[in-house]
């Protein structure tokens, strides 16, 4: 029984409120983590007029808006991102330093949620590659309410990415869920980590077909292009033109792209790369509702949903693109087609929301120069090959680096130790090499983030970034406007597409909002960070918090709460 319907059967209402707590908070019946993969700060606010009332700016009228979160570590992507969200701690203790790592101890380059040990269940590849949690190093706020209700709570994460569904779903979430793009047509798969087979209501979606009835549509703005002012124009140079079209245009024929896209072996990939990627999440995320009976008694369950769309569409085409801002109204529609849906099914003042994104995104490059604003490329192979010449001309010819990602260089420790070399010093040496180049902003070793503590700045972000059994030894931060890039002779003026990962406000300052049972209304410029939502869920629900917890408890959304 609810707590306003206790309070007017006793006709006790007066008591009910002496204690200073609004009625309607009781524990929420389910907590819905919405995370919107690569969403900047300003695309809250940039397209506002055209949102609709009751998508994203339902959220921040009738929620409370944190405007200045902040990631408080680099790299700013997708794997550390979820991991930090929902552990409500930084890669430093968690141990997700980023998309993929240099694995020392085997030598190989590992993906994060990469386990040789499982098998993916649903796909139509026998025996693919497994995916599993097992790399992450501390508990998420799902595996604290599963420990807090004798694990009667349901956790259900999904998403298009592997990454973006397992990571919130902590090691004992029921199922994660993503979209396998690898193998026709397009289906939502899982892991043996979680179960043997799909659940029927998984399987009969996926036999729905809809990934391909999506890809015989074609892509055209929601409204008449030419109202699109809050971007370029719809045909410019910081742009690559997809599966074979002649310009980077409007419209777009699916129909015809996903022939060329299926050349590559990737037919299925296109649906990540066009709005019906969102509104397929959607439609599943709100089956999963329905079907896992989520939020239906009164043990808190937990749905994560990570909207992988805008990620891959930002990468493609940036921030300044038509593209993009068409993805963030048609997005609008999905968020306000699930708020609808979860009032009806779950109950308005049943379930707690929150909605962030696990980094944001630098403008492109190019966009960036011709506007007269820092921009350059950063040039990893030219780096690389600078410090093996280097070191070769120092201690004599050899295999020096075992990998280079760009941002963190792994010496070869055993060559290292074999030649009797002192590793700090080397580590210290091609630091001080490197920071001479233009480009490079910072660089800092191993040596330093063990023994030092940083607590402003850039290296402040590193060092929560930094996990020694994972990380290189030496890392490197490039200037504001850099973006990385392979091709050594390549100009700023021709790169075509973003990315994000670095400590620049671009790629750190994301969304964050909450919304539904108990949460009061209003905004904040104070400067949190996402990794203060996993421990503030746990005062929501009166549950300890996970292992790791660095984060504070988001005091704003507890004003109303009498605490
Ligand atoms: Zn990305």
């Amino acid at each position: 029984m609810n707590r306003i319907l206790l309070c007017t059967i006793l006709l006790v209402l007066p008591a009910c409120f002496l204690n200073g707590q609004n009625p309607n908070i009781g524990k929420p019946k389910l907590v819905v983590g919405i995370v919107v993969d690569q969403m900047r700060s300003d695309q809250l606010h940039r397209y506002e007029k055209k949102y609709s009332a009751g998508g994203f700016m339902r959220l921040v009228r009738e929620g409370y808006n944190f405007k200045n979160a902040n990631y408080n570590y680099v790299p700013t992507v997708t794997a550390a991102g979820h991991a930090s969200i929902y552990t409500g701690t930084t890669p430093s203790e968690h141990g997700i330093i980023g998309n993929s790592w240099y694995d020392r101890y085997t030598a190989k380059l590992l993906g994060n949620v990469d386990d040789a040990t499982e098998t993916i269940v649903g796909s139509a590849e026998k025996n693919a590659l497994g995916a599993s949690p097992k790399n992450l190093m501390t508990t998420t706020i799902s595996d604290q309410l599963r420990l807090a209700t004798n694990f009667k709570a349901k956790v259900i994460s999904i998403s298009l990415k592997d990454r973006g569904a397992i990571l919130p779903g902590g090691h004992t979430a029921n199922a994660a869920y993503w979209h396998d793009w690898v193998t026709s047509p397009g289906y939502f798969v899982s892991s043996t980590y979680y179960m043997d087979e799909l659940p029927k209501w998984v399987s009969a979606f996926n036999k729905l077909e809809k990934s391909n009835a999506y890809l015989n549509n074609t892509w055209n703005t929601l409204y008449p292009i030419e109202t699109y002012t809050e971007s370029e124009a719809d045909n410019n140079n910081y742009e690559p033109s997809l599966g074979g079209k002649p310009s980077p245009t409007f419209p777009y024929d699916l129909k015809s792209m996903r022939e060329k896209y299926k050349t590559v072996g990737a037919e299925y990939q296109l649906v990540w790369v066009t709005p019906a990627g969102n509104s397929l999440l959607t439609e599943f995320a709100l089956e999963a509702v329905k079907n896992e009976e989520l939020g239906k008694d009164d043990i808190t369950d937990l749905l994560s949903i990570s909207y992988t769309v805008p990620d891959i569409m930002g990468h493609t085409f940036g921030p300044q693109s038509v593209e993009i801002e068409d993805v963030y109204l048609r997005l609008d529609k999905d968020i306000e087609r699930l708020l609808n849906s979860l009032d009806n099914t779950v109950g308005i003042n049943n379930y707690v929301l929150f909605l962030t994104s696990d980094h944001a995104a630098m403008p492109v490059a190019s966009f960036l120069k011709d506007h007269k604003l820092p921009a350059g490329v950063a040039r990893i192979q030219q780096y690389q090959d600078a410090v093996t010449n280097f070191l070769n001309s120092k201690y004599g010819n050899n295999s020096w680096i075992e990998n280079f990602d760009g941002e963190q260089l792994y010496l070869n420790r055993p060559l290292i130790a074999t030649l009797k070399l002192d590793l700090n010093t080397l580590q210290q040496e091609v630091a001080d090499f490197l920071i001479d180049i233009p480009g490079i902003h910072n660089v800092l070793t191993a040596h330093d983030l063990q023994t030092q503590n940083y607590d402003t700045g850039i290296r402040q972000l590193v060092q929560n970034g930094y996990y020694a059994k994972r990380s290189g030894d030496v890392l490197l931060s490039f200037d504001s406007g850099f973006t990385q890039n392979p091709n050594s002779n390549i100009d700023v003026s021709q790169v075509k597409g973003t990315t994000h990962g670095s400590g620049y406000a671009y790629d750190t300052h994301v969304p964050l909002l909450w919304f539904g049972s108990g949460i009061p209304t209003g905004e904040s410029v104070r400067k949190v960070a996402p990794i203060d939502i996993a421990p503030s869920l746990a005062m929501i629900l009166n549950i300890t918090f996970p292992s790791g917890t660095s984060g504070e408890p988001l005091v704003e959304i507890f004003k109303d709460h009498g605490q």
